[in-house]
């Protein structure tokens, strides 16, 4: 989210070297001496001796716990003292298992008691997550949980990525779903549009992506859960608790197992589809300040302050947390970690991830690889605003290489291929501007070293910045800004839908052809729009539902996105794991026409059947003529066609690659 100044930022920040570093007198070196605990237990844990409540609140004068019979609007049953206890801890244990009830914390601070809080750790919670709820987790496991399991990834370069907002994906009368705007949308097997055409998690197989990338699923702010026939719509990037899954999404907000269970039964039909579950994290920043349930718990602790003790605000939201201290570090590791074991998902998104720090970063990295080597991690590479922690230390993207394990979003490939998102009459290379072929190498390449590229003609970043194509995410579109639909009919007036139909398939051809893990945002390829509007956060469902009848009226559109994808997934030489065998392996040709890229493959790249892959991106309006080497080529792509297992073969020779579309031809030999 909120990436609009972000990129100018990290830009900015290249360009002139010069950012503000920590100030000497900075409020928050206080915090520096606090103790911090690191046991397992913390706010709840029930066992067969009863249930215990443990509250990190170190500069708390005192600390209580309010008991509820209900989520909402009961007085108090009861409510108890805690004692002080280790590491800034508080502590209270009640002799029997509370299975059933809700709870809430309160501590005096500054000589009076804080408005209640579910903590930070509440696990589930009733509606609007107000209060915590005690429940037996065991019993929240669909059949066959045990053996549940995600996809086995090798490497990320493996995985194909379908970033999807619940509502988006089911809620239109089109998606044939029953549990629209749901969890549950996606174990509904066997849906279709008007058409016949397949839906939901069964369109999601046909598709070919390996991840669904789900947007905010943790219990959020802005959807009144007290009001759901009033249909609201949130991306959800407003954090209330973290570690309770969103009760919009749940058939009964108010019932704390039933989020929990209808998140896991999600889980499990996307895993038994054969497809992960990638989580949008949103650990940077949450929707409140002072009411936050950091502030309600440890004052001050969770977030970075200006000199003048105000919220620092490098989130663009109001305030920024503070991932270099070590109780928020934990926080979020243990977080992602609780997720990954309860959850069983697959992979983490993080947004604004700049805004953390690059250590925090690796040891996500490296304890969720502890739980499974499966789980990857990738994120925003920039911030939304300037922050007090100092540059050298932001999981930027100019930093991932510092990074192991964590990937970062290329907004040299977007940029460059569909025209700058801030923007939106500026074309791409696909559209037609020229001056932006060694950006869209870059893009190729996957930011890595190679002797063809100049970074120093690049548009965005002006070096190398990733060691390994495994610390790159592609993508053209994503749910900020425009959709590529849109963005493609704000920069082609003029243009007819099928001329801009034909440049976003040459636009995905590039991103999915390229080196890095490939990315795209749900429904392109149904060509779905959001009718122009670029921050649709909280725009109705008539703005951000996919109206799944365009798979019938754009089949081939969706015939080829399936192809592009099923080439990819075939063919290990678009996903090397090496810059070294980037640069061994990728050779440009030496072509001077504006909106001309010819490159090839060879030396059967990764294993791949194939001796030499030669792909050829013509993006302007005319046609040109290249030379192929003589031999025995298949066509794979041509003239906005494509099919994984070739479309006809030729000889090579001089041949014409039309306007606006990708030209790609495969040899064994
Ligand atoms: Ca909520």
């Amino acid at each position: 989210m909120n990436e609009r100044i972000t990129t100018l930022v990290a830009t900015a920040l290249m360009v002139s070297g010069s950012f503000c570093a920590l100030a000497l007198d900075n409020p928050d070196s206080k915090y520096l001496s606090w103790p911090t605990y690191e046991g397992s237990d913390l706010e709840l844990v029930v066992d067969s001796k009863g249930t215990h409540f443990t509250l990190w609140s170190p500069e708390a004068q005192a600390a209580r716990i309010m008991l509820y019979d209900t989520d909402l609007n009961t007085p108090a049953v009861d409510t108890l003292d805690m004692s002080r206890s280790d590491h800034g801890t508080w502590r209270a244990s009640v002799p029997a298992q509370l299975y059933g009830k809700f709870y809430t914390f309160s501590i005096k601070h500054g000589g009076k008691w804080l408005d209640e809080t579910p903590g930070i750790w509440a696990r589930a919670v009733g509606t609007n997550g107000r209060r915590a709820a005690i429940i037996d987790f065991a019993k929240t496991d669909p059949e066959g949980w045990a053996s549940d399991k995600g996809p086995k990834v090798d490497n990320i370069t493996d995985v194909v990525l379908y970033e999807m907002h619940h509502r988006d994906f089911s809620v239109d009368p089109s998606s044939g779903i029953v549990h629209k705007g749901k969890f549950l949308a996606l174990t509904e097997p066997c849906t279709t549009n008007t058409y016949g055409d397949k839906t939901g998690i069964d369109h999601l197989k046909e598709l070919g992506v390996t991840h669904v990338h789900i947007l905010p699923s943790y219990d959020y702010n802005s959807v009144d859960e007290a009001n759901l026939p009033a249909n609201q719509y949130n991306w959800g990037y407003d954090p209330y608790n973290y570690n309770a899954p969103e009760g919009s999404y749940s058939t009964d907000p108010a019932d704390p197992s039933v989020r929990v269970k209808e998140m896991k039964e999600m889980v499990k039909a996307l895993h038994d589809a054969g497809i992960g579950v990638v989580m949008d994290v949103v650990y940077n920043h949450t929707a409140n300040n002072d009411d936050s349930n950091f502030s309600l718990t440890a004052p001050g602790y969770f977030y970075r302050h200006r000199p003048d003790g105000s919220y620092s605000d490098a989130s663009g939201c109001g305030n920024e947390t503070a991932s270099e201290r070590r109780q928020m570090g934990d926080f979020i590791v243990n977080s992602v970690k609780y997720w990954a074991d309860e959850y069983h998902i697959d992979g983490f998104r993080f947004d604004l991830m700049a805004i953390h720090d690059t250590e925090t970063m690796n040891r996500v990295a490296a304890e969720l690889k502890k739980i499974n080597p499966s789980i990857f991690v990738y994120g925003e590479g920039w911030t939304a605003g300037d922050s007090p922690l100092p540059v050298e230390r932001r999981a930027l993207k100019e930093n991932v290489s510092k990074m192991k394990g964590v990937a970062v979003f290329s907004d040299d490939i977007r940029d460059a291929v569909k025209g700058h998102y801030s923007s939106a009459e500026d074309r791409g290379f696909a559209t037609g501007k020229p001056g932006l072929e060694e950006t869209v190498k870059i893009g190729i390449v996957a930011s890595t070293a190679h002797p063809q590229v100049d970074y120093s003609k690049g548009n965005n970043s002006k070096f190398a910045y990733a060691e390994s194509p495994e610390m790159i995410i592609n993508y053209v579109s994503c749910h900020d800004d425009l959709t590529l639909t849109d963005k493609l009919a704000k920069s082609m007036p003029g243009s007819t839908e099928a001329d801009r139909r034909r440049a976003a398939r040459l636009a995905q051809t590039i991103v999915f052809t390229s080196q890095g893990t490939p990315f795209m945002f749900a429904g392109e390829e149904v060509f779905r729009d959001k009718k122009g509007v670029h921050n649709s956060y909280k725009s109705p469902d008539s703005i951000n539902a996919i109206n799944w009848d365009l798979k019938h009226k754009n089949a081939d559109q969706f015939d080829y996105y399936r192809e592009l994808i099923a080439l990819r997934k075939a063919h290990p030489a678009f996903r090397m794991t090496t810059a070294a065998d980037i640069a061994r392996n990728i050779v440009f040709d030496d072509v001077k026409e504006p909106n001309l890229i010819s490159y090839s493959i060879k030396n059967n790249a990764n294993g791949d059947e194939w001796k030499e892959i030669k792909l050829v991106f013509n993006g302007s309006d005319e046609p040109r003529e290249v030379k192929i080497p003589k031999g025995d080529w298949t066509v794979i792509a041509r003239d906005g066609s494509i099919k994984a297992d070739g479309l006809g073969t030729t000889r090579g020779g001089r041949i014409t690659v039309e306007p606006v579309s990708a030209f790609i031809l495969a040899r064994t030999k």
